[in-house]
């Protein structure tokens, strides 16, 4: 069985979210099960570029519209990330720092996506499946079917696995002609609102559907940023399969960025080492229990009520808390979180930027991770925190409920609470610095949800199977 895997993102080369993640760590467990499992991304200019070795793989010339492009796909020389890595080199186009966030994203994404089925309609054999992740590789199935040139791909089954709907990718019609030639009939499957959506094509066109939790299949029914109807009635071939954790990178007890490792036996002291450590580094009191936010600042995170729950809490808890968030986004949530930690410099401090060792840090140091996600497809932080012994505190939404049981529950080791709001934020607040002085409690917490298992092992068997089913 061969796999190929496209995708923007993919731990350690470059990463955003949870996306590189996944795509950094399926792959490698899917070649240890015995499936040839293979990534291909654009090559960015991200350190890991520089500090590989690479070999050319193929060049060629392909065509976005009237423009004629040169691109080359190079080949990582050593394995050394477990599966065979390729990255696709468009001058003008692919050579930047940053993964998304420019002006021309589409026509980046588009060109990409074309070198890559130029490139595969090439090949002398068919692989098993192309596995599509997010809208950034959403119009791959449409151009392996319906595009002139790459009939030699018109029979190889495609996965699609949404992370997140959210960002759909849209093109006005006007943009067209960037595909390369295609069957005219079918613009159908291209179109969802008078626009071009690649991710409602991709949604279309695949062979399967797979998101990264059972839980966000459901919500998805409902709220999709406009595709519910759509992928409702698609949901024959949806699949929700819940994302594993690399438990080689993610380790209390190896984790390179770590001043201290643990494991289960020794987690109370552990933690405590690198809570002191964090603490001494931004001046907060390693006594206090310590709240810790990592991630984008954005809505769906649900960000913009962070500056005025935290506010809340530090009012209603007084000196009893520290807080310390880690990430960027909106610059109102960024200003506003930055103003609160002026205002109260004791005992909250921010740190807006992305920053991969602090957040291995803060999973280790913090007492309790707070995720009040409007939307959260699986979210990676709350299992990455469990593995960490550090307590999730989460909303109940699409992973986070599909992985988190509230400690008031039979077995429980999280916090849950309903609404994205400063109330119950305050509240589940309240909850954990009482469960914070319960030092029993609080261990067996530790030790439990340190010990659940969320290895890739067991994902990539439901992967295998949605490939059988093909
Ligand atoms: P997303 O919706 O952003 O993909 P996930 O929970 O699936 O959310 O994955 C988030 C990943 O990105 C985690 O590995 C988390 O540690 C990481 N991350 C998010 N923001 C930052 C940041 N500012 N610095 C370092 N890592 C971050």
């Amino acid at each position: 069985m061969e796999v190929v895997h496209i995708s923007a993102e993919c731990y350690p080369v470059a990463k955003a979210g949870g996306l590189g993640d996944v795509v950094g760590a399926l792959p490698k467990y899917q070649n240890k099960a015995g499936i040839t499992s293979k990534v291909v991304m654009p090559m960015y200019r991200t350190p890991f570029l520089y500090n590989s070795d690479w070999v050319v793989d193929y060049k060629a010339k392909a065509y976005m519209g009237g423009w004629e492009f040169e691109y080359t796909i190079i080949k990582e020389a050593h394995n050394k990330l477990g599966f065979d890595l390729y990255l696709v080199d468009i001058a003008g186009l692919l050579d930047r720092q940053k993964i998304y966030g420019y002006s021309d994203d589409t026509a980046r994404f588009t060109a990409f996506q074309i070198a890559v089925v130029h490139w595969m309609s090439h090949w002398s054999h068919r692989p098993t499946a192309v596995h599509c992740h997010d809208y950034h590789a959403g119009l791959i199935p449409f151009m392996m079917q319906h595009c002139y040139d790459y009939n030699h791909l018109k029979s190889v089954p495609t996965v699609l696995t949404i992370h997140n709907a959210q960002y759909q990718g849209w093109m006005p019609w006007s943009q067209s002609m960037l595909i390369p030639k295609w069957d005219l009939s079918k613009k159908g499957l291209l179109d969802w609102d008078n626009c071009i959506n690649p991710l409602a094509a991709a949604i279309k066109c695949a062979s399967k559907i797979t998101t990264v939790s059972p839980s966000y299949m459901q919500e998805l029914m409902h709220h999709a940023n406009g595709l519910e109807t759509l992928i409702a009635s698609e949901k024959n071939k949806c699949v929700g399969i819940l994302n594993g954790i690399d438990h080689e990178v993610w380790n209390p007890a190896t984790d390179c960025y770590l001043i201290e490792h643990f494991s289960v036996k020794t987690v109370t002291a552990g933690k405590q080492q690198n809570k002191q450590n964090i603490c001494d580094q931004f001046g907060l009191d390693a006594t206090k229990p310590l709240f810790v936010f990592i991630g984008r600042l954005v809505g769906e995170k649900a960000a913009d009520v962070l500056p005025g729950a935290l506010h809340k809490a530090i009012q209603t808890y007084r000196e009893k808390a520290s807080y310390m968030i880690l990430g960027s986004g909106d610059p109102a949530v960024e200003a506003a979180l930055t103003n609160l930690a002026m205002a109260n410099s004791n005992c909250i401090k921010v740190s807006i930027g992305y920053n991969e060792s602090l957040s291995h840090q803060l999973y280790a140091a913090a007492d309790f991770l707070l995720m009040p996600s409007r939307v959260e497809p699986c979210g990676l932080n709350q299992l990455y925190a469990m593995r960490y012994g550090t307590v999730p505190m989460v909303r109940s939404t699409g992973g986070l409920q599909d992985t988190v049981i509230d400690m008031g529950d039979t077995g429980g080791y999280g916090i849950r609470f309903t609404h994205a709001n400063e109330t119950d934020i305050v509240h589940a607040v309240g909850r954990a610095i009482d469960v914070f002085e319960n030092k029993t409690h609080l261990l067996w917490m530790r030790e439990r949800m340190m010990q659940i298992n969320h290895s890739w092992e067991q994902t990539v068997q439901s992967y295998t199977n949605v490939y059988k089913s093909l």
